[in-house]
């Protein structure tokens, strides 16, 4: 990921990325107190932002933190963020903390300000490299806590598991939770065999992943069907293409997986269909 642009939000003012503090009493730092939220922006536009607010407003409901803003200050804010850094395709990141307190009781106070901050930085262009090599993926045991469906900042558990991806010489981790698959440690997962794709369904063991809408909206596009249900391990093992789907990385092939080929071991016909059609969407509703 490239360096924070210059410009951050924070608690509602722009201020330069170098300078932004928030206390060390914020529940986010002592607990991890709090949800996140990364948005694609292209041109300068963010690509499906109603859906990003909307599973920010539904994360923070589950932890009973009070929205700090309306849709449409949430909206404009981020249309400022962007703009102050010069506009052009970006990540952003927001986060939303219950906000700081003066100790460190586990049960918060009623009636405290949520801390908000946010930043961007530039995007790499989609299909520079990466997708024509594909990915290697290892699987590996989901450790992570039950709700997975929280988009919550603390990530322990991805991050002891990317560390653990990394170890293996892949660059994303296909977590199993009792020989099923769960989804990436950052990412949402598709299986290809036989021309259908499949995903597991949207539950506590995994977040509700804007791009796995966005894919699945595009293989209706292409007249694709989609099997919503379980996935196995033995069928992530014998699949035609596997692919990983974020917001900053998109739809990228897996062509590696616990140091094996998938299926031919090169991008599959399907991601390149799909890829294709992802790229005119995004240009479709960011115009
Ligand atoms: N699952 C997990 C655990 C993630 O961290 C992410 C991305 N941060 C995703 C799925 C993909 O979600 P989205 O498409 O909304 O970026």
């Amino acid at each position: 990921m490239a360096d924070a642009l210059p410009v951050c939000l924070l608690d509602g003012a722009f201020v330069p990325a170098g300078e932004a503090r928030v206390s060390p009493f914020d529940r986010g730092f002592l607990f991890g107190d709090g949800v996140y939220e990364v948005v694609p922006c292209y041109g300068g536009k963010p690509f499906r932002l109603e859906a990003h607010l909307d599973r920010l407003q539904s994360g923070l409901a589950a932890l009973a933190i009070p929205n700090p803003h309306s849709r449409a200050r949430w909206t404009g804010l981020v249309q400022q963020l962007v703009a102050v850094n010069g506009g052009g395709d970006l990540g952003l990141y927001l986060e939303v903390t219950r906000g700081a307190g003066s100790g460190r009781d586990f049960l918060p106070r009623a009636g405290m300000q949520p801390t908000v901050f946010g930043f961007c930085w530039r995007l790499a262009a989609s299909g520079s490299g990466q997708p024509e090599r594909g990915l290697a993926c290892v699987t590996l045991d989901d450790i992570r806590w039950l709700r997975c469906d929280i988009k919550s900042i603390a990530l322990l558990g991805s991050v002891l598991l990317r560390m653990e991806a990394g170890r293996r010489g892949a660059d994303e981790a296909i977590l199993l939770r009792d020989g099923r698959l769960a989804e990436g440690s950052s990412s949402s997962v598709f299986v290809a065999r036989r021309g259908r794709v499949a995903t597991p369904p949207a539950n506590h063991e995994r977040l509700p992943g804007i791009t796995r809408q966005v894919v699945g909206d595009v293989l209706a596009t292409l007249g694709l069907p989609l099997d919503v249900r379980d996935v196995h391990r033995e069928e992530l093992h014998a699949a035609d293409e596997i692919w990983i789907a974020s917001s900053t990385r998109e739809a990228l092939p897996v062509t590696r997986l616990d140091g094996r080929a998938v299926g031919t071991g090169r991008p599959g016909p399907l991601w390149r269909r799909v890829f294709d059609a992802f790229q005119a969407l995004k240009r479709r509703e960011t115009a």
